[in-house]
């Protein structure tokens, strides 16, 4: 009587039950084995590299078993909030293709049948529920003062025992009803605890998908439901949310490993069942040595901003997160080269328990195998749009003559050993430059080994030769007959095997060649390039490069 009494006197204002919330709420129909997955970040900044990771990890789970993904938004501590958060989660997510199938869509919208997707909305929820657990006895208020939360935290500390409010130390667990009404007539502040029924004896156990079995010792903390404001803490949000939006996996940061036992308890007390347990650990980065934990403060690449500016495509970075998620991704990836990434069967149990060690180098190299599987019209559309944000003068060039550009991309593209000369998109102007005047320095890197009137007569002999029309069957044949009547070697090892009957070998003559009209010493096939450029340019190029041979 006297805890239904209480829970009149702090909920007056809520009419609902939880049945009815269980109704609205249906159990989700779905077949045994598919997966529900939420990410649930609190709005309070940029999207970190461990927030994508969780992100994609909670997305895959959910896509293998065609289950679903929503995002939750956590924003029940005001002081920690950014303005546009939930916004930049959002986008963030976005710009990765990491697609929710329910939850927030921007600061206001939101889709799915299990809303509202963002805790500030759902105050009378976690209400009802409290105000259900005030009834049975399993919670009360607690009008303990900042002096004494103190106090008695010193006391513990002094005795080395668990800290918190519990047994003798919770103060009001017992409070009556008219002590309870008295003092909130008087206008003290008060908090919603749990009334702990666990023991210091007992132990728990659970089974964690990613680290396996672990045993703590039960909850006996009397931990806030409900904070002064009538907002619910981590803790009840958790199981509320988790419960009523039907979650099967609560995939989220090792740092909640220790609140587990809270968590379960809560679940009990709720009568929920409550949901299987995947704790990541986090990102690690190698530095002097050791290991450490990839830090917001002092890595770039902590922020995803970093990648999309960068211009890593979303594929690469699929790729990417899909090997620090399960170990034996890359040798998938060996067998099955063509396979499309959701192909692959993502399992918990191959995640690290140690967490997984971030490395640009390798994800640098895993986006030049990615961008170099992409044809001609991939890179175009994925350059275009990432210089549409990040490179103006990129963009206009690219965006004026689509065919050019295409056909500068196609060169060595969707052949047996593609080139990898693009690791990400601020590569590409760099790769591009002598195709466009206004990139190019101009600046002719030509080797040492031959003197400027052995290059002059290359490049001469080779303007009366080169044949525009020609095939790429045909064009190496030229080079090395001009080669020869020139008085070069036809192939480096008939050079190396008497290198004094030649002025050097077909190699440094098609070198004079390419730095004429790329400026480099490395290019990709030296005939397409040429076919790109075209008579007019290429014919230019030789023209100019003589004329500063001459001095
Ligand atoms: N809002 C919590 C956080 O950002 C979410 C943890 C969870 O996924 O449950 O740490």
């Amino acid at each position: 009587m006297d805890n239904k009494q209480m829970a009149d006197l702090l909920f007056s204002h809520i009419t609902a039950t939880p049945e009815e919330y269980e109704e609205k709420y249906p159990k989700r129909q779905i077949e045994e084995g598919t997966v529900v997955t939420r990410f649930a970040p609190s709005p309070t900044g940029f999207l970190h590299f461990g927030g994508l990771f969780a992100a994609f990890v909670e997305k895959t789970a959910a896509r293998t078993t065609n289950g679903v993904f929503y995002l939750r938004i956590e924003d029940t501590d005001k002081k920690r909030e950014v303005e546009n958060g939930v916004s930049l989660i959002v986008k963030g997510l976005s710009d990765f293709g990491i697609e929710i199938d329910e939850g927030m869509l921007s600061e206001t919208k939101e889709k799915g049948a299990y809303g509202p997707y963002i805790q500030s909305k759902r105050t009378e929820i976690y209400q009802c529920y409290v105000k259900s657990l005030v009834e049975k006895g399993l919670a009360y208020p607690c009008f303990m003062t900042e002096e004494e939360l103190s106090e008695i935290r010193e006391k513990q500390e002094a005795n080395k025992e668990l800290p918190g409010v519990y047994g003798k130390y919770a103060k009001y667990r017992d409070i009556t009803v008219e002590e309870a009404k008295a003092k909130i007539e008087s206008g003290c502040e008060y908090v919603v605890r749990l009334k702990s029924p666990g023991k210091p004896e007992n132990r728990i156990k659970f089974k964690d998908v990613i680290k396996g079995e672990i045993e703590m010792p039960e909850n006996i903390l009397d931990v806030v439901l409900l904070k002064k404001d009538g907002t619910p803490t981590y803790h009840f949000a958790h199981a509320v949310d988790d419960h009523l939006m039907r979650t099967t996996h609560v995939i989220r940061g090792d740092e909640w490993i220790s609140s587990v036992p809270i968590h379960l308890q809560l679940f009990y007390l709720c009568g929920f069942k409550p949901p299987k347990y995947a704790h990541i650990s986090p990102i690690m980065k190698e530095e002097n040595g050791g290991k450490r934990k990839l830090s917001k403060r002092k890595d770039p690449e902590a922020a995803v901003s970093y990648y999309s500016e960068v211009g890593y495509p979303k594929g690469a970075i699929w790729e990417y997160l899909m090997t620090l998620a399960n170990s034996n991704y890359e040798d998938w990836r060996i067998a099955n080269p063509d396979a499309d990434i959701e192909d692959f069967k993502f399992a918990f149990s191959k995640m690290s328990k140690a967490g997984a060690l971030f490395d640009l180098v390798k994800l640098t190299d895993v986006s030049k195998n990615y961008i170099s599987t992409l044809n001609a019209e991939e890179v175009y559309d994925l350059v275009v749009d990432w210089a549409k944000e990040n490179n103006e003068k990129l963009y206009n060039l690219l965006a004026d003559d689509e065919e050019y550009a295409k056909s500068i991309f196609a060169i060595e593209r969707g052949n047996a050993k593609p080139r990898k000369d693009i690791s990400a998109w601020s590569d590409v102007e760099n790769y591009v430059a002598y195709f466009y005047t206004e990139l190019w320095d101009r600046n002719l890197d030509f080797a040492d080994n031959l003197s400027n009137d052995d290059m002059i007569e290359i490049l001469e002999k080779y303007k009366e030769v080169y044949d525009a029309n020609g095939t790429a069957e045909d064009w190496f044949p030229t080079v090395r007959d001009m080669a020869v009547d020139l008085g070069y070697a036809k192939a480096p090892k008939e050079y190396k095997k008497n290198p004094d009957a030649y002025k050097g070998h077909v190699g440094d003559v098609a070198g004079v060649i390419r730095v004429a009209v790329t400026g480099r010493r490395n290019t990709p096939d030296l005939y397409e390039i040429l076919q790109v450029l075209g008579e007019d340019e290429v014919m230019k190029r030789f023209d100019e490069a003589i004329e500063k041979l001459r001095g």
